[in-house]
């Protein structure tokens, strides 16, 4: 078999959180709480599966979980999205990313991505023929560099990836960001998935710029969300996707054959979890705040430095002042193996990382005693 995907092995992910299980290290590589889900929304499950609501859910995901998904958006952004044309449940984020590139790229199509970006999202365009142009985020603040942006875009360029907050670096893209995007791809034919799974996770006092709220952008994007990360649940792969009613009917026509809906009784589960407690995410950028700064308070006598994270649940920190003759992947490792905190290298988001970039991430999406045992070690380091 000749591989379509050559380039591509095992995500770091599963290589880091391998190696963190077999040294026995505290695991702050992949991002997963090391916490549960609330204890009402795993109850509703259960009971859901012992009354028996375990056969296929409709192909565009359980009505009443659209709906409250509709009802969290106007509360969120001050917008209506209508829960039958415009809003799928799909199995993960990931499987909408996947779905949302099909029906946009062609081959020999550009997909415009923002390095350091997600890993995803470059096999989606590949298995679709298409190609990424990458253009770094500027440093150090991993901001947008409309000049390059604006360079990169050429006839066949049919899609630009956005993702707020941003895996890894924790930046955010603001109102200003997407005003500029709109005036770069007004009158052009490109469209945009905007990878908002970490809507909920904002701190300081800021507020999530989303493209739902974007009457211009929104009418040529994709919005993606996750479940996983809002209702600390991750190992459920349920996520959501919101687009205009004609993209939305284009994305379910592959939806329904890659996976045709997701499980049934997670659905309902979330349904009533969101239905009785609208409060959860409001709560939940103080809640993982102040994670955050346990973390770093912790961490400020180090030699790491940072500036902290605006959103997600990941910090980056620097680690020039200690091996600066290491490359970040093996400082990952020497990391996990030598002082027992896994992390992830930040280069694996790049396409090229710059040369000088001495940069691990953190996921900080753990209890306390986790995050002050790995903050032991890590001042020691
Ligand atoms: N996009 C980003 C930026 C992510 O960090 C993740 C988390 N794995 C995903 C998408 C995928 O989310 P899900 O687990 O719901 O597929
Ligand atoms: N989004 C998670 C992270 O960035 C990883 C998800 C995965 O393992 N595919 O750590």
């Amino acid at each position: 078999l000749v591989s379509k995907l050559p380039n591509v092995g095992t995500t770091i992910f599963t290589q880091m959180s391998q190696l963190a299980l077999e040294t026995g290290a505290i695991n702050l590589s992949q991002g997963f709480p090391d916490f549960d889900g609330p204890q009402a929304l795993r109850e509703a499950v259960a009971r859901h599966v012992m009354e028996g609501r375990n056969q296929y859910s409709p192909m565009t995901g359980l009505p009443s979980l659209r709906q409250q998904v509709a009802a969290k958006i106007a509360r969120s952004y001050g917008v209506q999205r209508d829960a039958d044309s415009e809003i799928t449940i799909t199995p993960g984020a990931t499987e909408a990313i996947f779905c949302a590139v099909q029906a946009l790229i062609r081959p020999g199509d550009e997909a415009i991505v923002l390095d350091p970006c997600y890993d995803s999202y470059e096999p989606s365009v590949e298995l679709a023929g298409g190609r990424c142009v990458h253009v770094p985020l500027a440093l150090p603040d991993f901001a947008v560099d409309w000049q390059r942006l604006a360079d990169a875009i050429t006839p066949r360029t049919r899609l630009i990836f956005l993702n707020s907050p941003h895996n890894p670096s924790g930046a955010l893209l603001t109102c200003t960001d997407l005003d500029k995007l709109a005036e770069l791809v007004r009158g052009r034919d490109i469209h945009v998935i905007s990878d908002e799974v970490y809507e909920h996770l904002i701190y300081d006092g800021q507020r999530h710029a989303s493209v739902l709220a974007h009457e211009e952008l929104y009418q040529r994007a994709f919005v993606v969300s996750s479940f996983g990360k809002t209702y600390h649940v991750t190992g459920w792969k349920t996520g959501y996707v919101v687009a205009p009613p004609a993209l939305t009917a284009e994305l379910r026509k592959i939806h329904q054959y890659v996976n045709f809906c997701g499980v049934t009784p997670l659905q309902f589960a979330l349904a009533d979890f969101m239905a009785a407690h609208p409060e959860h995410v409001e709560e939940l950028p103080a809640f993982y705040q102040a994670k955050r700064d346990l973390f770093c308070d912790l961490l400020t006598g180090s030699r790491f430095t940072f500036s902290r994270a605006l959103g997600t649940y990941f910090q980056l920190a620097d680690y020039s002042a200690i091996r600066p003759d290491l490359d970040d992947v093996a400082m990952a490792e020497w990391l996990t193996r030598e002082h027992g905190v896994a992390a992830i290298p930040v280069s694996v988001f790049y396409q090229s990382a710059p040369k000088e970039m001495r940069l691990v991430r953190f996921c900080f999406a753990k209890r306390e005693e986790t995050l002050r045992q790995a903050a032991e070690k890590l001042s020691a380091v």
